[in-house]
């Protein structure tokens, strides 16, 4: 077997600024990767970076608009400028607006549209003919567990929008591993971030503060990515899902 490592890895993460992206990035950090950051919200990126450099770890950052095609670009080559290679990509940007069909949120429909499926494949786009070229890589796609079970009413399009990263990542593994590059899907059950906070719906939001009170905290699912990540090459860890235990769905 080849060496386990997460020190020097080049991570890329997008929604790196809050949640799961952010823990994953410290915790990456703290093990040696040299990570390279991008969201919307750069002033908190611009923080993350600040406090990882100081501790002593390598951390670049870029404001990252996953549904704009060039701004996936610039991040992607930002990090190949500065490390040469790109080892691992974290696609987790992602949002979660809950509410029924009938109430027609359409723009918010587009919106988990636009990021969450759209902005995972710009995020594929921009590695694919890096990894291809160095003939190894590692794709990982934030899915959830409603990307196993419909969640409605009110999750029906978000679930829909996770069920395609579920397609996308086993296809990409299946076209793939002749390019030596893993794929794993992590599928999160309730997880204490942001993400409740962009349902509009006041009734939505009610219910899933409740539900988000068995939520576990982000370094969870961070460290789920990092043993995905450290499995030496040739082992591919295809899927994780972890959920609170109280969670029965
Ligand atoms: P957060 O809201 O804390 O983080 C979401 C991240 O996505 C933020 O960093 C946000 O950054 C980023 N984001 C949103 N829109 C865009 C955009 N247009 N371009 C770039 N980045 C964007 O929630 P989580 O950490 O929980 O979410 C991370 C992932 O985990 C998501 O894919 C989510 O679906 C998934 N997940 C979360 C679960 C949970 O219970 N928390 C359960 C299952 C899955 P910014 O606003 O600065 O751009």
């Amino acid at each position: 077997m080849g060496p386990s490592t997460i020190a020097d890895k080049v991570v890329v993460i997008t929604g790196a600024s809050s949640g799961i992206g952010e823990s994953t990035a410290r915790l990456l950090a703290r093990h040696g990767a040299k990570v390279v950051l991008g969201a919307r919200r750069k002033d908190r990126i611009d923080t993350i970076v600040k406090e990882l450099t100081a501790s002593g770890g390598s951390a670049l950052g870029f404001t990252t608009d996953v549904t704009q095609r060039g701004d996936v670009e610039a991040l992607v080559k930002g990090a190949l400028d500065r490390h040469d290679r790109i080892d691992v990509l974290v696609n987790n940007s992602g949002v979660m607006p809950i509410a029924p069909m009938a109430a027609l949120k359409v723009a918010e429909w587009d919106r988990m549209i636009d990021v969450n499926i759209k902005g995972l494949l710009y995020g594929v786009a921009a590695v694919l003919p890096i990894m291809r070229k160095q003939r190894q890589g590692h794709i990982i796609n934030m899915a959830s567990v409603l990307g196993f079970k419909v969640f409605a009413p009110g999750g029906t399009v978000y679930s829909a929008t996770k069920f395609a990263v579920r397609a996308l990542t086993e296809g990409l593994r299946i076209e793939l591993h002749g390019d030596n590059i893993r794929c794993t899907m992590i599928s999160p059950g309730a997880v204490a971030t942001e993400l409740p906070d962009s349902t509009s719906e006041e009734t939505a939001r009610k219910n899933l503060r409740e539900l988000y009170k068995m939520a576990v905290p982000a370094e969870s699912i961070a460290r789920a990515i990092a043993y995905a990540i450290e499995q030496p090459p040739e082992v591919e860890i295809d899927e994780i899902v972890v959920r609170p235990t109280a969670q029965d769905f």
